[in-house]
Parts: structure tokens; sequence; C-alpha cells
């Protein structure tokens, strides 16, 4: 037997959700692209194509405010971001690369400095995610230790069946709660066949071997070779769904104004610019390859995580063609 739930009662149960008060992210149609936007209803959700963007800014978002200041005649008066007002929120439809992800990001957003904005969204967020049906030749997960059917990160794991609806697998005690407060919505089915699942290309990538030739190849022509032409736009790590910099800005006022937390990206001529005028990253080849050491190597040295899904939204997204899944196979070969 396998629990199954229909279509048009997945969409009910994001109505159900919407309607408790609670914020339903997902896959939502918006002009030519699939986005992750705030559902206004079941209806909404068009699931099975990766979105444009990750599901990141569900937890992480563009730009938030995090405290807001004021001078009177008695003096500044600062006011905190109650992190408790932050809405419980449900995302669902998230393909394996971006279900994954935000595990792989938790290390760092609560390793030396616990960063509350981030880890209460966290708390506050149910996954419910989607074995994958359709890659395209950009797709990597596989090479990266995930796969189509990978149910790492999900509370709640969907696959899709042939004929329709979906076979649902509790994940996490938290999957296990929507199936007890929804149990109208789910079946018991005596057979079910599973859609084939989706095949990226390529084989499997030695992420030690990668590694241990990354630790010995810190100079090396790769990086000139691969990423002179970087242009240093950002998109790859702005897409990403695990790329996680940010900085933190005062703007206003001296009398008044707000704090705020916005993306930053290693690929930003900026990003390391000394106040003495010095870059130890003056060259966008250097920026490149901290971008690909970060993801390969010490991501790993730090948290033992590979910073990486395998989306393949930076390959597609790149407007020089720069292609990480291509250096990493190149890498493999040396
Ligand atoms: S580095 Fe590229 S392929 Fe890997 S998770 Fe980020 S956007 Fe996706
Ligand atoms: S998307 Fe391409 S050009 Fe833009 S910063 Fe990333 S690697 Fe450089």
């Amino acid at each position: 037997m396998a629990l199954t739930i229909s279509e048009a009662n997945l969409r009910l149960l994001i109505d159900l959700l919407i309607g408790a008060g609670k914020r339903v992210i997902g896959p939502k149609r918006v002009g030519e692209m699939t986005v992750y936007e705030p559902l206004l209803s079941g209806a909404d959700l068009s699931p099975g194509t990766l979105p444009r963007r990750s599901a990141k800014e569900a937890f992480f978002p563009l730009s938030e405010t995090i405290l807001t200041y004021e001078k009177d005649k008695e003096g500044l008066k600062v006011t905190d971001v109650d992190t408790a007002t932050f809405p419980e929120t449900v995302l669902v439809g998230a393909l394996p690369c971006d279900a994954a992800a935000p595990q792989v990001m938790d290390a760092v957003f609560s390793w030396d400095y616990k960063d509350e904005f981030y880890l209460e969204r966290r708390r506050r967020t149910t996954i419910i995610g989607l074995s994958c049906t359709s890659a395209d030749d950009s797709c990597f997960c596989t090479l990266v230790g995930l796969s189509p059917t990978e149910t790492k990160g999900s509370d709640l794991f969907l696959t899709p069946l042939v004929g329709g609806g979906y076979s649902c697998q509790s994940i996490s005690d938290r999957g296990g709660e929507l199936l007890a407060n929804y149990p109208h919505l789910f079946s018991e089915t005596a057979s079910v066949t599973p859609l084939p699942p989706a095949r990226p290309e390529g084989g499997p990538v030695d992420l030690a071997k990668v590694k241990g030739w990354l630790e010995e190849h810190f100079e090396d022509e790769i990086w000139e070779e691969v990423a002179d032409r970087c242009i240093g736009c950002g998109a790859c790590a702005f897409l990403c769904p695990a790329c996680h910099c940010f900085d933190i800005v005062d703007e206003g006022t001296e009398a008044k104004g707000v704090r705020r937390k916005n993306w930053d990206a290693c690929a930003f001529g900026k990003f390391t610019n000394h106040a003495s005028g010095h870059n130890p990253r003056d060259l966008q080849n250097k920026r490149y390859r901290n971008r690909f050491m970060h993801k390969f190597k010490y991501y790993d040295d730090k948290f033992g995580k590979t910073l990486c899904t395998g989306c393949g939204r930076c390959i597609r997204s790149c407007p020089v063609g720069i292609d990480i899944k291509g250096i990493l196979e190149e890498i493999q070969k040396r």
C-alpha cells in the first residue's frame, strides 16, 4: 500500500494551509517564467519545472531590515526586528536540488554566530519536496551526490505518478504532522507507478579527488582559462540555492534609518575591497576561483559539506557561458 494524494487534493491542501494563516511558497508561472512565490491559492501551483530563482529567499530574503534607529531629544532609540513575527511557512514543490540546499546552508548560519533571521525562518518552515522528472543538460545533481529522487531536506516528499497524483513519503516529524493534520486529503492506494525520474547527464564526480586537486592548485592556469571572461554580474550567486554571502548596510540619515542585510556576491569587484583600496582578489578570475574553491573545498574543510546541489542555474544563466559542471569534469580528468 502506498500513501497518495491527488492533484486536486494537493491544491486543496495549499488552500487549507493558506486558510490556516500559513505562508505557502511554491513554483508559480509568472509570464514566461516559473518562480518561487507566495501562492494565493492552490490553483497557483505550477509543479515540476525548476523555478528560475532558487527557494532560498524563503529563509534568506534578498534584502531585509534587521533594525531601525531614530534619534530624538532623549537620545538614540534602536528597535530590533522581532523574529517572532516571521510567518509559519510551507515550501511546496521544491525539487531535490532546492530542498537539499537549506540543510547545507544551516551549517554556516548556525556556526560561530547564530543568525536568528535565517534560523527562525528555518524553524518555521515545512518543506514538501517533489521528485524531479525532467532534467536539462545543465542539471548535475547526480555529480554532487544527490539525485532526482533525493529526499534530503524534505519533510514530506511527493513522487508524481503515472495517471496523475503523487505518492507521499513522510521524512520528518513535521511531514508526519502535515499528514496527521489533514488525513482526509491522503489515501492508501494498493498499487502505484511512479513517473520515471529525470536522468541528468554525466557520471558521478569524485568530489574528494576534486578537493585534493584544488588543495594543490590555488595557482593554476585553469582559473584564467575558465574565468577571465567572467563579467562579475553575480547572477550565478544570486540564483544559487546554496550561495549565502551578504553585506550589512545602514541606510538613512544620522537622525533616522534602517540597518539592512543584503545579498552580496564574490564575483563583485568590491566584495573584498579593503578600506585602504587594496583588493586581494583584484582580478575577475581570482573571484571566480574563490567561488569554486568555496563550493568544493573551503565549505567542505569547515563543515564537511559541498556548497552545490547541481541545480545548474549558474550554467543556464551565465551570460558568458561559464560552466561549473564542465570545470568539475575537467578537474576530475587531470
Ligand atoms: S553552484 Fe550552480 S549548480 Fe551548484 S547549486 Fe549553485 S547555482 Fe546550482
Ligand atoms: S554568472 Fe557568469 S559572468 Fe556572471 S558572475 Fe557568475 S560566472 Fe561571472
